[in-house]
């Protein structure tokens, strides 16, 4: 079947005071209905700016994009705003990491959870405010008769979230894109959040891309998962394959810096030495060889003077070989 979001060789460039940013660089996904993506990586890696890309929420005057951009069979980086516009929210909706800057304080959660699904469907206001409470109902506020007339500093940052989840998928959209969705959160009420994600999909057969930095968060939630570092995807896979045997070492140091939260007592976080590259300056070769402890075994300067290709499949971008990785994966990263 057809896929119903497909990334082709995408790459995004901003222009800066400072040169050309090369944000994103040859990304490429296929996202099928009723799947859910994980997107992970540290910030500035592209991946929040890949999920603006698909909604064409970019700003045209500083942003440069090449390549392909399918949602179920419309070109999103060709089409007028108008487009768009009807787009998001109909079939396409963004959840933002920060609550309150998506919420508006002037207005009431309801009213702000009503107003897109009247502009979409040309409800009256009242069966909008219904429809509101239904969602703030779906989304877990309890009282959501009566808090439906709440302004959003009067609810919690967990309440605020659901809020803004009800207010992402009040017009039924068939992909979420959502980015960070929890990192302001506690554990617990991430876990709740992501447990209602879950719930709200499966009930809707809706599509997820989940955007994080975080490991931890996509682990249970995702079915496929995609790497990106400096720009570029460095790992790809069904994500119960990627965490069992991870292929890059930049992925060796995420799963390093991931809390384990099974075990009783905390493992010190052992985060990835260095910083990632500028993007004003990409470098030749494999954008991690500053950072990578593996390049001796690759040999020569290969790591730095070639670009190693990205994954069309399961696999990483690094010029290390299979039996490489796996000797070097078992022995040291995840010795028994
Ligand atoms: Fe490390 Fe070389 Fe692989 Fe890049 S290509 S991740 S520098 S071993
Ligand atoms: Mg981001």
């Amino acid at each position: 079947t057809t896929p119903f979001l497909s990334v082709r060789s995408l790459r995004v460039r901003f222009a800066t005071e400072d040169g050309t940013v090369h944000a994103v660089d040859d990304l490429s996904l296929d996202l099928h209905r009723g799947r859910t993506l994980g997107v992970v990586g540290e910030s500035g890696s592209g991946k929040s700016v890949t999920g603006l890309a698909v909604l064409g929420l970019h700003d045209p005057r500083n942003t440069a994009i090449e390549g392909e951009i399918l949602l179920d069979g419309q070109e999103m980086t060709t089409a007028p705003e108008p487009v768009l516009e009807k787009l998001r929210g109909d079939k396409v909706a963004m959840i933002f990491q920060d609550s309150l800057t998506a919420l508006s304080p002037y207005y009431t959660v309801g009213r702000q959870i009503a107003e897109p699904f009247r502009k979409h469907t040309g409800a009256s206001r009242r069966d909008a405010r219904l429809r509101a409470v239904e969602m703030l109902e779906k989304v877990g506020i309890p009282n959501a008769a009566l808090r439906v007339d709440d302004y959003p500093h009067q609810f919690s940052g967990g309440m605020r979230q659901r809020a803004m989840i009800a207010m992402s998928l009040v017009c039924d959209p068939e992909l979420l894109i959502a980015d960070e969705p929890t990192t302001a959160l506690d554990v617990t009420v991430q876990a709740q959040i992501l447990d209602l994600l879950g719930d709200l999909q499966r009930q809707s057969g809706s599509s997820i891309v989940l955007i994080t930095h975080d490991l931890g968060v996509v682990a249970n939630a995702v079915d496929d998962l995609l790497v990106m570092y400096a720009g570029r995807v460095v790992e790809r896979g069904p994500v119960r394959e990627v965490l069992r045997e991870p292929y890059h070492p930049y992925t060796w140091g995420l799963l390093g810096s991931m809390p384990r939260l099974t075990s009783d007592v905390e493992a010190p976080l052992t985060p990835i030495p260095g910083t990632p590259p500028s993007l004003l300056a990409p470098p030749p070769g494999c954008p991690f060889q500053p950072r990578c402890a593996y390049t001796s075994l690759v040999g020569g300067d290969r790591c730095e003077a070639e670009r190693p290709e990205a994954p069309a499949g399961r696999g990483a971008a690094c010029h290390l070989t299979a039996e490489q990785r796996r000797t070097v994966f078992t022995e040291q990263i995840r010795p028994l």
